[in-house]
């Protein structure tokens, strides 16, 4: 390593890479027992153009792409804007202990100075209308226009909101951006329940902030089981126990009919007639990729903008990254997936030919005085038979089980002491 060169580190848990010496992680807040060194591959490619890079939304792919670029190009220009009026920030923060609290300055990713110096303009508040690409140059809402020589498409996604009758009152928030949590705040106060539609990790961080700042919590969830795709029956089980222990009460197979109240939120009707009383209602039902934008500028989507290895789009100078874009059918809408599509966004659209390197989809939650790691296969596939290995320590409140096929390890479940996550992970990938 080079005189000067910081060692980095990647956190386990959200793939952050960042300087060692970090107490906790500044992407998802856990801490360093989850950081391994991480060894940055050496970038030689550079070409300086006078080109025009104008990188649409200010997210991790977006910032990735910023970064890409100038690696390999100092003298262009590079334009990122954002419909929020922020610099970019950890939004995977925003359920993780910033509930209740002012910390927008602690969650940017970078401070202002960080962008002067690699000659990053960020322009904020402005909203993207129209993508024009005969004359190169994107629309905003405000009526200016803006022209590029290659345009790095990075709109993340937003909140899914199923049609619940109610669902635009006032006190029911989603939480994708850091003006939701600053809504959420400021009903706090005058919040006493809070029901939380999902039983998704987001769900759950959200349904633990909440409680942790007084108010009571209710989980609804559609299914009949936690998060049935990534967790066994047993582990499942395991992590609702743990949660009604903390006081937060779960419902299964809850399908919500109707958020009700006349001027203010009373509560949250079930199919079934039940009618929890609620004063806050926070939706987390997944998220939708952006793609409106780029579809109008003729690009192909599926459930994302579809892009090859190199993040082009179909057409012609626009790349797509991020939660916004889908590669081979696939778009998790994590973090991880995020920096490194915008990293490879950023360099092919700089004139290197590299490919995006897929990333192993884990989920991971830290809250509830625990932490979940779940990775790979537990044992869904009827055509696979199956190894299990389970252990279990009720007292200490640690589930562990580990499903082999064939010989090799297919997926693990860890429930209260994710230690052996960056094993896991290896073993996996
Ligand atoms: C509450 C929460 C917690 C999360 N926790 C985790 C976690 O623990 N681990 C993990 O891996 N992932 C987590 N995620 C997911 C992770 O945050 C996303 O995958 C990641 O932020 C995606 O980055 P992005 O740059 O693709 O999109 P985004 O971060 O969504 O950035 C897109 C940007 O484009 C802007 N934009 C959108 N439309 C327009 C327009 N028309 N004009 C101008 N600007 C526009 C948006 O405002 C935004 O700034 C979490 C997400 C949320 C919301």
């Amino acid at each position: 390593m080079g005189e000067g060169k910081k060692n980095m580190v990647k956190c386990l848990v959200c793939g952050a890479v960042f300087e060692e010496g970090n107490e906790v992680c500044p992407v998802c807040g856990v801490g360093s027992e989850n950081f391994v060194p991480y060894e940055e591959e050496k970038n030689n490619f550079h070409k300086n153009t006078e080109e025009l890079y104008l990188i649409l939304g200010n997210g991790a792919a977006g910032v990735s792409a910023a970064e890409a670029i100038r690696e390999r190009n100092s003298t262009c220009s590079i334009v990122m804007v954002t419909k929020e009026d922020c610099l970019p920030y950890s939004r995977p923060m925003l359920t993780k202990a910033v509930m209740g609290k002012d910390e927008r300055e602690e969650l940017l990713l970078h401070d202002p100075a960080w962008y002067e110096e690699k000659g990053i303009l960020n322009l904020t508040g402005k909203q993207a209308e129209k993508i024009d690409t005969k004359e190169k140059e994107v629309t905003f809402d405000d009526g200016i226009r803006l022209k590029y020589d290659k345009c790095i498409y990075a709109l993340g996604s937003e909140c899914f909101i199923p049609p619940i009758p109610g669902s635009e009152k006032n006190e029911v928030v989603a939480i994708r951006r850091l003006s939701d949590i600053e809504k959420l705040n400021s009903l706090l106060s005058e919040s006493k329940q809070a029901v939380v539609i999902g039983g998704g990790v987001l769900g759950l961080e959200a349904a633990w902030e909440l409680k942790r700042t007084g108010l009571f919590v209710t989980v609804l969830e559609h299914g009949d089981q936690l998060m049935k795709r990534q967790l066994d029956q047993e582990s499942g089980e395991f992590l609702k126990s743990i949660i009604l222990e903390k006081g937060i009460d779960v419902k299964f197979q809850a399908v919500t009919r109707e958020i009700e109240g006349e001027e203010k939120v009373t509560g949250v009707r079930l199919e079934d007639g039940t009618v929890l009383p609620a004063d806050l209602v926070v939706i987390s039902a997944g998220v939708r990729a952006n793609v409106s934008l780029a579809e109008d500028a003729g690009a192909k989507s599926g459930r994302a903008v579809i892009v090859n290895e190199h993040m082009e789009t179909t057409v012609p100078g626009i790349y797509a990254c991020g939660d916004c874009a889908e590669y081979e059918g696939i778009n998790y809408a994590i973090w991880p997936q995020a920096v490194e599509m915008g990293k490879a966004a950023g360099a092919n659209a700089a004139g290197e030919k590299i490919s995006y390197k897929t990333v192993t989809a884990a989920l991971t939650f830290n809250g509830m005085d625990t932490s979940l790691f779940a990775v790979g296969d537990p044992g869904k596939d009827p055509g696979r038979t199956y190894e299990v290995r389970r252990e279990e320590d009720e007292e200490k409140k640690i589930y562990k089980v580990y499903y082999y096929a064939e010989g090799k390890l297919t997926g693990a479940i860890l429930i209260g002491d994710t230690s052996d996550m960056g094993r896991i992970l290896e073993e996996i990938e």
